[in-house]
């Protein structure tokens, strides 16, 4: 294949060649080899990479890089998979994958790049509940009644974390934590950890309060309202 570029050599735009050979790299203290490629100018023959190439060349290392010492290991996709008492068949259809993907890694064959992002995703079981709500309907019912009485499935529906909790305040709720958060030094699930160790309706009465309170600061709220307080974005 060839290509017109500048060659610096020449000091003008020449037809050039793609040449590819293996180099060695070392990345984070490992000895890597990849495929590198390069463009060879078909007048002096000089060979540089094109910019285009640099940051390909660059991927091409992080991935063989990636596939020796990031993928997870066959026996770690299996614990996975167990967790969520799957398939590999439902598995692989709940992340997306084609029908014999999972078996095939749990055999040893390295995931792509987006696969093992995938993979490292479902490790948690917000996530994977998530992407089970998206594409169990392409597993059949005896697969989901396994699924949803597995550990890690259960996890996800007992406990949503900060990200369940979120979703459950109102926007003013969730600054009003940031800010007393910020201004006490914690971070915010720390700071939501002290309120419910000290909890009383009282006191969250006083935080719905304060927040109204930093929201509309011209109008101090008065001291006992009769009404419930109504937070704006609130059900
Ligand atoms: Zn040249």
């Amino acid at each position: 294949m060839s290509n017109r570029l500048p060659c610096s050599r020449c000091g003008t735009t020449r037809d050039v060649e793609v040449v590819e050979r293996e180099e060695q790299v070392t990345i984070k203290g490992k000895e890597i080899s990849f495929l590198a490629h390069y463009s060879r100018c078909l007048t002096c023959g000089d060979e540089f990479e094109a910019p285009g190439q640099l940051d390909a060349n660059l991927d091409a290392a992080r991935e063989v890089y990636a596939k020796l010492y990031e993928a997870p290991s066959p026996e770690a996709l299996v614990a996975l998979r167990a967790r969520y008492n799957a398939s590999q068949k439902a598995f692989g259809a709940i992340l997306g994958f084609g029908e014999l993907t999972m078996n095939s890694y749990e055999k040893g064959n390295i995931p792509d790049p987006t696969n093992r992002l995938l993979l490292r995703l479902a490790a948690d079981p917000l996530i994977f509940k998530a992407m089970y709500e998206i594409n169990s309907g392409k597993i059949g019912t005896t697969q989901r009644r396994r699924i949803e009485e597995s550990e890690g499935y259960e996890s996800a529906i007992h406990w949503e974390g900060l990200a369940g909790l979120s979703a459950l305040l109102a926007p003013l709720q969730q600054e009003k934590i940031e800010a007393i958060a910020r201004r006490n030094g914690r971070t915010v699930p720390v700071q939501i950890a002290a309120y419910v160790g000290t909890a009383s309706f009282q006191d969250y009465s006083r935080l719905y309060a304060e927040a109204r309170w930093s929201h509309e600061k011209t109008t101090p709220l008065p001291s006992a309202p009769a009404q419930p307080i109504t937070i704006q974005g609130a059900a």
